[in-house]
């Protein structure tokens, strides 16, 4: 009997969302980001699956993660370091040179310590396009160009702030820029579209692209197609009672039921990354009926309103609230967030399975 939060990632999901983005993106190779160990789905499993795939670009956020990958994805992909390596972090560089890792350099300090202790080493360079958060500015373009002189990076990219609104005209400023940019470095393969970038059109298309979320189910282009979940997160009933009108749940008492109801116990709270903003406004499936979660979500349990599903609620059932009735995004729009931070921030205590 489950007693323990689980979450069950579907890998042939990620992987048909990584076709269906490889064929939005006008003919470039698609990436995959696996930063955050998978966006929690598990970076190993993933980045294994894709590379079956084959997936040949996979982008991470530090030399760790590379290096952790680095044996699941085999020796012929590459990964990219998206935070670099600071200029005197001598162990990064080590590690980068073990693993085969290419840094994304972000700085003309972090390119000039790259090019001068590791001479003909594989890299790449972020240029900020207008984001201002990280990247080698644009007014120093043809300072990072004589750094690059001799020995020219493998991958130029630039990271779009506002590709989930299509009609903002800060996307066309930045490919405007990007392509200014890209220019001054003729040999390296360019890299613009995050997921959402994917669906701004031809103009965006560069040589690799770098989805994340859209591989896990998620994103909030309304131009996106339908992507399947990359994990059914699920929470076991541990006891159910009826409860009576005009009593009140959780700590707080913040919901008072307006009829008796029957209240399940699940063992998920905040402790395991269910935020505590879903109190009152979450929702969850049970055999595929919409529950809500009422009260608020406590550390180790949330509660949930289940009449609607009196005939399976159960202990040891599980009841549903991440996952192909309960979509991430909406889900996460409910706690005032994106499905982002929802799925980054499951905790240790939520066991992962594998669905092969
Ligand atoms: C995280 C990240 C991505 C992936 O973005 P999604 O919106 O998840 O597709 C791409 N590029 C950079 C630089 C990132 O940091």
């Amino acid at each position: 009997m489950a007693t323990r939060p689980r979450a069950r990632v579907h890998l042939d999901n990620i992987t048909a969302n990584w076709q269906r983005l490889s064929t939005a993106a006008e003919g470039a190779q698609a990436g995959a980001v696996v930063k955050a160990d998978a966006y929690g789905h598990g970076a190993a499993k993933v980045g294994a699956a894709l590379a079956r795939a084959g997936c040949q670009h996979f982008f991470v956020a530090y030399p760790f993660e590379g290096d952790a990958l680095r044996r699941h994805v085999g020796a012929g992909a590459e990964i990219y370091v998206f935070n670099g390596v600071a200029a005197d972090d001598d162990e990064a560089i080590a590690l980068c040179r073990r693993a085969a890792l290419l840094p994304v350099l972000n700085s003309l300090e972090q390119l000039r310590a790259w090019r001068s202790s590791t001479g003909e080493a594989p890299y790449a360079l972020h240029i900020d396009t207008g984001m201002n958060r990280l990247g080698i500015p644009m007014g120093q373009l043809g300072e990072a160009r004589l750094l690059a002189s001799g020995h020219g990076p493998d991958l130029v990219m630039s990271h779009l702030a506002c590709a989930e609104a299509a009609d903002d005209p800060m996307n066309a400023r930045q490919q405007g820029r990007f392509a200014e940019a890209a220019a001054r470095f003729p040999g390296a393969l360019t890299s613009l579209p995050n997921t959402a970038g994917h669906f701004l059109g031809p103009a965006y298309r560069s040589d690799v692209t770098r989805p994340g979320i859209g591989l896990y189910g998620g994103g909030t282009s309304p131009r996106q197609p339908a992507l399947a979940p990359g994990m059914t997160l699920e929470a076991p009933i541990l006891t159910v009672n009826e409860v009576p009108a005009g009593d009140t749940v959780g700590y707080g008492a913040t919901y008072t039921l307006d009829r008796p109801a029957l209240l399940a116990t699940v063992a998920m709270g905040y402790g395991d990354g269910f935020l505590r903003s879903l109190t009152n406004c979450g929702i969850a499936a049970l055999d595929g009926t919409f529950c809500p979660i009422v009260g608020r979500v406590s550390m180790d349990l949330a509660t949930i309103d289940v009449t609607a599903a009196a005939g399976v609620a159960k202990p040891g059932a599980l009841i549903e609230v991440i996952g192909s009735h309960v979509r991430l995004e909406d889900q996460a729009a409910r706690a005032g967030t994106l499905g982002y931070e929802l799925v980054t921030g499951l905790g240790a205590r939520v066991e992962r399975h594998y669905d092969r």
